[in-house]
């Protein structure tokens, strides 16, 4: 596929950051940049790419804690997340405190994607998908060409997000992955926020909070 990627675990959280580039035009997307931007830069440089845009799958600090910085030394618009997550945002700086992570800016993103919405990088085109639960303005990005998703907090290889913060919510994360991830396809690969890789049809296997056996 043309659409091409690499993960930068950053920060003390080890949140995988993803360089997401079309292989044609050779411009790049950021996904998440939560913190250490010498580390992803570097990545960027290594492999010839041009900054085009941010993009966020969600307001947690470790997800977006370096993007004010980077979008103003590279001028970078910011698209994402939904616009349910702006007090996420709007918190940063005391999300940091409470982390002890480096003072974190808060920033206005220059586009709040919603179900349906779609996002281009060079070339290619990846779709939002709105999945509330773990934070209410949670989106996925899905590149249906090369059957890859890349779902931040919403699920991880063997488990899914917290839903223990401010608006988190079980229930609604679980239909998040049943009702909108799952239609997506088993042979779908996805790059969560933390850990591993794994694909929608493992997990509907295997994932002991979302395995389709639970619901049989
Ligand atoms: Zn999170
Ligand atoms: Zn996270």
């Amino acid at each position: 596929m043309s659409l091409q990627f690499h993960t930068v675990p950053v920060t003390p959280f080890q949140q995988n950051c993803t360089l997401l580039w079309c292989e044609n035009s050779k411009r790049a997307a950021v996904v998440d940049p939560g913190g250490d931007l010498e580390k992803i830069l570097a990545a960027v440089d290594e492999r010839g790419l041009q900054l085009e845009k941010i993009l966020l799958t969600h307001g947690h600090l470790d997800h977006v804690g370096g993007t004010a910085a980077l979008a103003r030394q590279l001028q970078l618009p910011v698209e994402g997340p939904h616009r349910d997550d702006e007090f996420w945002i709007a918190q940063l700086p005391v999300q940091a405190q409470m982390f002890g992570f480096p003072p974190a800016e808060t920033f206005t993103p220059d586009r709040w994607l919603a179900q349906g919405d779609t996002v281009t990088v060079g070339e290619e085109t990846l779709e939002v998908h709105h999945c509330p639960g773990h934070t209410p303005g949670h989106v996925v990005f899905f590149h249906r060409a090369g059957k890859l998703a890349l779902v931040g907090d919403v699920l991880f290889a063997g488990s899914i997000g917290r839903t223990d913060f401010p608006r988190g919510d079980h229930d609604t994360l679980i239909r998040s992955i049943t009702e909108k991830l799952w239609p997506l396809g088993d042979d779908v690969r996805f790059i969560p926020g933390h850990g591993p890789m794994s694909s929608f049809g493992q997990e509907r296997q295997s994932n002991p909070f979302v395995a389709d056996k639970r619901f049989g």
